[in-house]
């Protein structure tokens, strides 16, 4: 793995302790004559270190041909290690790639990699068990249930479902929306325990781990074994398992990760959100026992080293968690999977704003012998959907469900016949329909409109004038009181009644909020109970668990809320789903915006009809005829996938080609603009045939904080291209730093972005 012609450099800057507070200051040495070409960056070397010159290993990080000091008091480097490759080595490298190919400086991109050495105060962690006996536990339940005490009575069923278990506390609060007060009273009656404990422990007593036998499917044992016999070939490919929530990815990963074991290697699971997948995480802690670890957002800094130090000296064999889990330093990882791989929490939102399919990628080819990488979702990403039709990546499919319960019914309600045929409610007569029937026959229903913001923004009908924030370039929403909030600064002012720009009396609201959603749910019935979720009502610390464990309590017949009611919680209740206007997300100003429209309409439909009854789903759009809409109705993602990947080969969009977003921050809008234009103008200099460069413009907020925003958005179908626009800017922003002006002025690249800017 070479990144530069490493020939050429004099200079190796190295760091001696692989620890997060050194690597900000790296050592110089001179490479000796006989080492020149043989020294790249992530090489373990020898030198002489301190005052006494004795030998210590170091990491090189960068290669240069400026001297730090004068020349000649710079030490040389001893001797190349030729030992064994080491995980430390590994992530060195990985941060290396992960600095050329996302930007960024190496000091950032090791901090990325490597954990943060630090002793932090003790973080307690909670735990609830039964403290009675089984039978007394079992009696106290069926009285819960008689009495319709569900919040109770779920508690209960979880802890019973294995007596001698322990669960964490957030997961009780959290997934299974029991609040803290259930628990309290629980605990007052002699019914559970709740312990606390410094240290994180794996819940499940390793006594109880037991491996439940299941026998695979033929579709699911095949998807093993061949990757597990090209593994045995030495062929470390990339797989992607396409395959509905329920049809057995998870189990397939646990029998792919027991053979990787066997063979004497490691595997990292990475998922988006370990508070909703509590039930993966348990049949991981069952069947692995203590050979298993879950990086958990609630662990302290020091916790997180600690784990690190377990994988490193090999106390464990597979670590669950998010993106980040990646940089666990296994000494030999034989497999990463990532499950639900569409997910946009697998990009990171800062510098350097690397994705982790692409790292897990990158380190697959690092470790020694090689990994293999699994993506597993219901509705994978256009590009790795695309690289599978390319053989890049092998697919399969998993297209049998194998947990039962029928997928609901989908009807799309076209808005424009509603208003032709005189219904002005912001609800179509089959939501109506079928709101009634939830209601009478006492199930609940979920309403979710999908973005906030814009959906209260308020506007004259007259001329179109929009009220915007004037700090941040964003519609403003209307609250109650009569006052204009803006969701990005806070910034509030009261409703004008007159038009600023046409002094027209047609000023209103856009009445599609949440507020207004719940409004007209009461006009409709008046006996209904609504909760609403939404950035305003979950304001407060545990707001959020709050709502959703009284709506899981059945306390509420409606749930009316934001797109975060849609992500994985289960009410078995729960049969009917309404989207109130899918065309937000549709027309989000985002070249994703029918994929992700696509996701969010088939996870929305996955909420209905969990439990025993069917479920139904409403969407309501203006655009009943757009294929994110018909192919979701349908559940038919591979017509989606053709239909949108032509849409975004036309027009050069990624997965078909690649893109780069230059974003530009300044203070003083001139000055920001020069710049960009000055950008912009190096990159066309460079002259890189087929490069479609677009801008700078304004980004779509174009203003937060009154720091103006503005992107450079550049197209090529070969990353390497976009790299080398990307190192040409870094040499320009090293200029502007001398000069001072990176004060004023803030510059960062995103390589295909998967969020607006
Ligand atoms: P996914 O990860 O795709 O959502 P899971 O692996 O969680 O699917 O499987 C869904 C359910 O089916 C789980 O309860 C699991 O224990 C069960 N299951 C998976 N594979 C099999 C199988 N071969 N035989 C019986 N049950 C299975
Ligand atoms: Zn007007
Ligand atoms: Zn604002």
């Amino acid at each position: 793995m070479t990144f530069t012609d490493n020939t050429e450099f004099t200079y190796a800057n190295l760091i001696i302790d692989i620890s997060h507070e050194k690597v900000d200051r790296p050592f110089q040495y001179k490479i000796p004559d006989r080492l020149k070409g043989r020294i790249d960056v992530g090489s373990c070397v020898k030198i002489p270190f301190g005052k006494g010159n004795t030998i210590r290993t170091g990491y090189v990080v960068e290669l240069t041909d400026k001297p730090q000091y004068a020349p000649d008091k710079l030490k040389e480097i001893a001797d190349l290690s030729e030992d064994e490759v080491s995980s430390d080595m590994i992530m060195v490298r990985l941060a290396a790639w992960i600095h050329r190919r996302y930007g960024s400086t190496m000091i950032n991109a090791l901090r990325t990699v490597l954990p943060v050495r630090k002793k932090t105060a003790g973080l307690k962690h909670k735990y609830v068990l039964l403290k009675t006996d089984e039978r007394q536990a079992r009696d106290f339940y069926a009285n819960c249930v008689k009495k319709h005490q569900v919040a109770r009575a779920r508690l209960l069923e979880k802890l019973l479902e294995d007596p001698k278990e322990r669960i964490p506390y957030e997961f009780i609060t959290g997934k299974l929306n029991v609040t803290g007060a259930v628990i309290k009273a629980l605990s007052d009656m002699g019914i559970v325990q709740v312990e606390e404990e410094s240290y994180y422990r794996n819940p499940v007593n390793s006594t109880s781990s037991e491996k439940k036998n299941i026998i695979l499917s033929a579709e699911q044992q095949n998807i093993v074994d061949s990757v597990i016999s090209d593994f045995d070939r030495g062929d470390k490919g990339t797989y992607l398992i396409h395959g509905i929530t329920g049809s057995g990815k998870t189990q397939v990963y646990i029998e792919m990760i027991d053979k990787i074991i066997e063979r004497g290697k490691q595997a990292i699971v990475l998922i988006p959100e370990i508070a909703l997948t509590y039930q993966t995480l348990m049949r991981f802690y069952r069947h692995f026992g203590d050979r298993v670890s879950v990086m958990n957002s609630s662990l302290s800094a020091g916790e997180k080293y600690d784990q690190a130090k377990r994988a490193k000296e090999g106390d464990i064999d597979i670590i669950i968690g998010p993106r980040s889990a990646l940089f666990t330093p296994f000494p030999n990882v034989g497999l990463i999977i990532i499950d639900e791989e569409h997910e946009t929490s697998y990009k990171s939102e800062t510098m350097p704003k690397y994705h982790a399919r692409d790292v897990a990628i990158e380190l697959s080819k690092l470790v020694p012998g090689g990994a293999s990488v699994v993506l597993g979702s219901a509705t994978p990403s256009l590009e790795s959907y695309y690289r599978a039709q390319n053989g890049e990546y092998k697919l399969f499919e998993l297209n049998e469900r194998l947990t039962g319960g029928t997928l609901p019914e989908v009807e799309v309600a076209d808005l424009r016949d509603e208003l032709r045929s005189g219904n002005r409610s912001i609800f179509s007569r089959a939501l109506q329909e079928r709101l009634e029937e939830t209601l009478s026959s006492g199930h609940q229903a979920m309403l979710f409109i999908n973005r906030r913001g814009l959906a209260g923004f308020v506007s004259c009908r007259a001329c179109g004038y929009v009220f915007k924030c004037p700090h941040c370039d964003v519609s403003m929403s209307e609250h109650r009181g009569g006052m204009l909030v803006c969701h990005y600064c806070g910034h509030t002012q009261p409703v004008s009644r007159i038009c600023p720009e046409c002094g027209s009396k047609y000023v209103s609201a856009f009445r599609a909020g949440t507020q207004q959603i719940e409004k007209e749910v009461y006009k409709f019935f008046p006996k209904a109970r609504v909760l609403r979720m939404d950035a305003d009502t979950t304001r407060t610390k545990g707001s959020y668990e709050k709502i959703l464990s009284s709506f899981a309590s059945e306390e509420a017949d409606i749930l009316v809320g934001t797109q975060m009611i849609v992500k994985g919680h289960d009410f078995p209740n729960v049969t009917l789903v309404g989207v109130l206007a899918a065309d937000m997300s549709l027309n989000a100003a985002d070249y994703r915006a029918g994929e992700r429209t696509f996701q969010l309409l088939t996870q929305a439909a996955g909420r209905a009809g969990r439990g025993k009854y069917p479920g139904h789903v409403v969407i309501q759009s203006y655009q009943p005829d757009n294929y994110s809409i018909v192919c979701s109705k349908n559940q038919d993602y591979k017509a989606f996938y053709e239909e949108e990947i032509s849409y975004r080969s036309l027009l050069k969009y990624p997965p078909t080609a690649h893109m780069l977003a230059i974003q530009i921050w300044a203070m003083d809008e001139d000055f920001g603009k020069e710049k960009a234009n000055y950008l912009r103008a190096v990159i066309e200099r460079m002259r890189i045939e087929g490069a479609i460069i677009i801008g700078p413009a304004s980004a779509a907020i174009s203003k937060i904080n009154d720091i103006y925003r503005m992107v450079i958005y550049v197209k090529h179908e070969n990353i390497d291209c976009l790299i080398e626009m990307k190192d040409a800017i870094a040499f320009e922003l090293d200029d502007f730093e001398k000069k001072g002006e990176l004060s004023r002025l803030q510059v960062q690249f995103d390589f295909d972005p998967v969020q607006g800017f």
